[in-house]
């Protein structure tokens, strides 16, 4: 059971968008410090089913709102003033702890706070807490959390998705009004699918990942999970842009992503892929797709058919680059500068038993893999392969970048499964990226936007890929595709066997 909520005659606090929440605030109608109550609120009343949050900062949040307030009152309209959102736990906060989802760094307290993290401090955003997450990023479904499994808002027996399912979970709960996750291979997109939200993930570059703690260096951004597109713009605009503290953070100046979205998609060229429209997917979500893209045609875009043909390399390139990537950036957890330390007495053994007991089982596999891929005798057989094979992967974008201006796909082959379900099976685990990892291997951007439910009532999502920097155009679609739909307005019901 789900309700519409433009059917009740005004929404609740909590239920708002952040643009509806600034509009709120800007008029005076509400303060941040009633607002931020009323998420905390929310939070206090349903978190205990959902567990999106691994700690709440409530004091803070009301210390910031005030803050935002009598920032107001001065006459300053930050473009977040007074906004609370949610922080997936793999971005450092400086003076609250970020434990990455793993015992390794539990305690650990930042001395510095993440760039993006500080933009939206700047922008007058009220931080309500930090959310859970698949251990150091790495999963689908946060069950590889240290902490607990975050549950799916639409169905408490299903996972939210991962690895950012605690933000994305928050935000479809309306526990948070939008939040952070980051993508290294779907991340941010899969979790908003699963959860029925909005997940954008920029291009690599687009924003600083100064302060993100490294999973795949050369694959993570930092996403939005937001209520609809418009949010999603509203973040983009505050985190994008160059960072002298990130050598990879692009110079290009960052655009009014709001302004791109003019709802008009007429003449927009949007490529289908066969590659993206498999045997084992779930029908109704190709159903789902399909219908969404028939919309943006009857809106006046055009629909092609392409091939994006190294497709089905993506998987084992994806699994070879981010484990190698991974068992390099994971070597700094040695039980001396960060976290937890076993406190064993010489230091071998201290290396040696804080590893053992601070990294859960996927983390250690991926380390294994990845140290594996880049030992002498194998590195050429499987790291520079891989390098060679992803290089082939990018020139398929490029190369389907000629004709089309959007790529749309499903964002997961499926609605979210079931918690237990895939756990214990990582090729299972892994093949629910299948339609994810690419981008993060060209380094393009992709936003994930709900298209409709499954017959369990569980949300479907698809996906628009841009080319490198091409956020206005797939934001323009994505918002143009939420105008002529109303997906995004049904609540979860919030029921299921809670835990
Ligand atoms: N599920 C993928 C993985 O486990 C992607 C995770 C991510 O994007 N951080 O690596």
């Amino acid at each position: 059971m789900t309700h519409d909520k433009t059917a009740q005659d005004k929404r609740a606090l909590h239920e708002l968008t952040i643009h509806a929440a600034l509009e709120g605030m800007r008029s005076g109608e509400f303060t941040s410090v009633q607002l931020t109550q009323a998420l905390l609120d929310r939070i206090a009343a349903v978190d205990g089913n959902v567990k999106a949050y691994l700690r709440v900062t409530a004091e803070k949040a009301l210390a910031q709102a005030e803050k935002a307030d009598r920032r107001r009152a001065a006459g300053d309209d930050a473009p977040l003033l007074g906004a609370p959102l949610a922080i997936k736990d793999v971005l450092a906060t400086s003076g609250v702890e970020t434990t990455c989802g793993s015992r390794i760094l539990q305690g650990f307290m930042p001395p510095y706070t993440a760039t993006a993290v500080a933009r939206l401090n700047d922008a007058g955003m009220v931080m309500l807490g930090k959310t859970n997450t698949d251990e150091f990023a790495m999963g689908s479904s946060t069950e590889n959390s240290a902490f607990f499994t975050t549950h799916n808002p639409w169905d408490f027996d299903r996972v939210p998705g991962g690895s950012s399912g605690g933000s994305a979970a928050a935000v479809a709960a309306d526990e948070a009004l939008g939040a952070l996750g980051t993508d290294t291979g779907g991340s941010v997109r899969q979790p908003a699918a699963l959860c029925g939200v909005v997940g954008l993930k920029p291009s690599y570059g687009r924003v600083s990942r100064f302060g993100l703690i490294a999973y795949g260096s050369s694959l993570d951004q930092i996403g939005t999970l937001t209520k609809d597109v418009r949010d999603a713009a509203l973040l983009l605009n505050v985190i994008a842009g160059s960072d002298p503290l990130d050598s990879t953070c692009l110079e290009t100046p960052a655009p009014d992503y709001t302004a791109a979205l003019t709802g008009d998609v007429r003449g927009l060229r949007i490529g289908l892929p066969d590659e993206y429209f498999i045997d084992g997917m779930q029908p109704e979500v190709e159903a789902s797709v399909r219908q969404a893209v028939a919309e943006l045609e009857r809106l006046g875009a055009e629909v092609v058919r392409i091939s994006l043909p190294n497709t089905d390399k993506a998987l084992p390139v994806y699994y070879l680059a981010a484990t190698a990537e991974a068992s390099a950036n994971l070597a700094r957890y040695d039980g001396v500068r960060f976290g937890y330390s076993a406190g064993a007495d010489s230091m071998f053994e201290n290396i040696r038993r804080t590893r053992g007991e601070g990294f859960g089982a996927e983390v250690k596999r991926r380390i294994m893999l990845g140290t594996y891929a880049l030992s002498a005798g194998y590195y050429d057989a499987y790291y520079l392969k891989a390098q060679q094979v992803r290089t082939l992967i990018k020139r398929d974008f490029e190369q389907a970048f000629t004709q089309v201006d959007v790529i749309a796909a499903p964002t997961s082959p499926t609605t979210a499964f079931r918690i237990g379900e895939k756990v214990d099976d990582p090729i299972q685990m892994y093949l629910t990226d299948i339609f994810t990892i690419s981008a993060n291997l060209a380094g393009v951007c992709a936003v994930s936007v709900p298209c409709g439910f499954d017959k369990a009532n569980l949300p479907i999502g698809m996906q628009l890929i841009g080319p490198h920097l091409g956020e206005e155009t797939i934001l323009r679609a994505a918002d143009a595709y939420e105008r002529a739909t109303d997906w995004q307005r049904h609540a979860p019901a919030l029921t299921g066997r809670a835990s």
